[in-house]
């Protein structure tokens, strides 16, 4: 059966199981752990052509409110939770419009954008302990939440549920570069913008510098940005794509170094960066896994060479 992705990487596995019901999770007792691919709607994943193993989907669509939080499903699509709460006026989520994805994943690489992480919003997460084969609920500090990471990269956990609390008064996050240059542009006033003014922003910005993968085959960004300690480098050359993390360290920007080196790069017909922006990889219709993470590697390598500096690859590779 075929894998969906939204790299468009043609990809089939042995099995699927569908957890509909806490019962489903019986299914577990008799599968190999390390054979499992727990997949949400496929967006941050480059799949191999054949995955040896047992694809998992949670299949939990239910949102409910409780006395202390808001019980999200994995299952559900992140544009409903998102519209969920601009109609239950619940606020903080607003600068992660637009990301693809499923609830479920969303705690998985701590999704981010636009100076906002979702981990600021969860109070716990119900999931399925592969190793103990237990339900355990944990809390936020338990998670281990970082920059594009968790504990779940671990692979020990099914997420079935995400208990968020959101803010219950408005206050906007409106410093990010991209966000302020774009409401002053569009003469937005950070003092009279509503939520679905912050959110609609953010789909316009989103949608001016991302393919839509439902179009154009892609998983957004490919690297992560490097966190580096500041007084390692001289970064002069990243003025303006680099921002400053406070205790030392240093983020850099994955666009920009790429763009230094993309003339070094054999870049397969398959396979083009996005016009707007260059850590976006398309997949033009054809390429395969090998060709991926060939370009992939000869980024890291090319990077590491002339800078010095360790790029990290954010999607999931899968390669069997
Ligand atoms: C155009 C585009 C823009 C993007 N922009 C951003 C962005 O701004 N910020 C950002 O952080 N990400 C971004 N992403 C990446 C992606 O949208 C997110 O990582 C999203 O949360 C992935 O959701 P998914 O359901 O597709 O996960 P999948 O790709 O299906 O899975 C991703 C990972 O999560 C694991 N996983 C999925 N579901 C579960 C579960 N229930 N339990 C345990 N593990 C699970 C998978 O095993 C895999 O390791 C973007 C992707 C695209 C294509």
């Amino acid at each position: 059966m075929m894998i969906s992705n939204s790299f468009g990487l043609e990809a089939k596995a042995q099995n699927f199981i569908h957890i509909k019901t806490l019962s489903d999770l019986s299914a577990f007792d008799s599968i190999d752990n390390k054979r499992l691919l727990i997949l949400g709607a496929g967006t941050n994943v480059i799949l191999g052509d054949y995955f040896n193993g047992t694809v998992v989907e949670v299949c939990f669509n239910d949102i409910e409110i409780n006395d202390d939080y808001i019980s999200v499903g994995a299952g559900v699509d992140w544009a409903d939770l998102i519209e969920y709460c601009l109609i239950n006026k619940l606020y903080g989520i607003e600068n992660l419009t637009h990301i693809p994805g499923s609830v479920g994943a969303a705690p998985v690489q701590n999704i981010g954008a636009y100076g906002v992480e979702i981990s600021s919003f969860i109070n716990s997460i119900e999931c399925f302990n592969l190793k103990t084969k237990r339900l355990e609920t944990l809390n936020n500090d338990q998670c281990e939440f970082k920059y594009r990471d968790s504990i779940f990269k671990l692979k020990d956990f099914v997420i079935l549920k995400v208990n968020f609390i959101f803010n219950e008064s408005f206050k906007p996050i409106l410093s990010y570069p991209a966000l302020s240059n774009f409401l002053k542009d569009n003469a937005i006033d950070a003092s009279s913008i509503t939520p679905r003014m912050l959110s609609e922003s953010v789909k316009e910005i989103r949608n001016s510098k991302l393919p839509d993968p439902k179009i154009t085959p892609n998983v957004g960004s490919i690297f992560k940005n490097p966190i580096v300690r500041t007084n390692d480098f001289d970064h002069a050359f990243l003025d303006g794509h680099r921002w400053d993390q406070g205790d030392e360290y240093t983020k850099l920007s994955s666009a920009r170094l790429i763009e230094l080196i993309k003339s070094d790069l054999s870049i397969p017909d398959t396979l083009q960066f996005y016009e707007h922006h260059s850590l976006v990889l398309i997949n033009n219709g054809s390429a395969s896994f090998d060709e991926v993470i060939n370009l992939l590697n000869q980024i890291k390598s090319k990077i590491y060479e002339k800078f010095n500096i360790e790029l990290e690859i954010e999607p999931e590779i899968i390669s069997s």
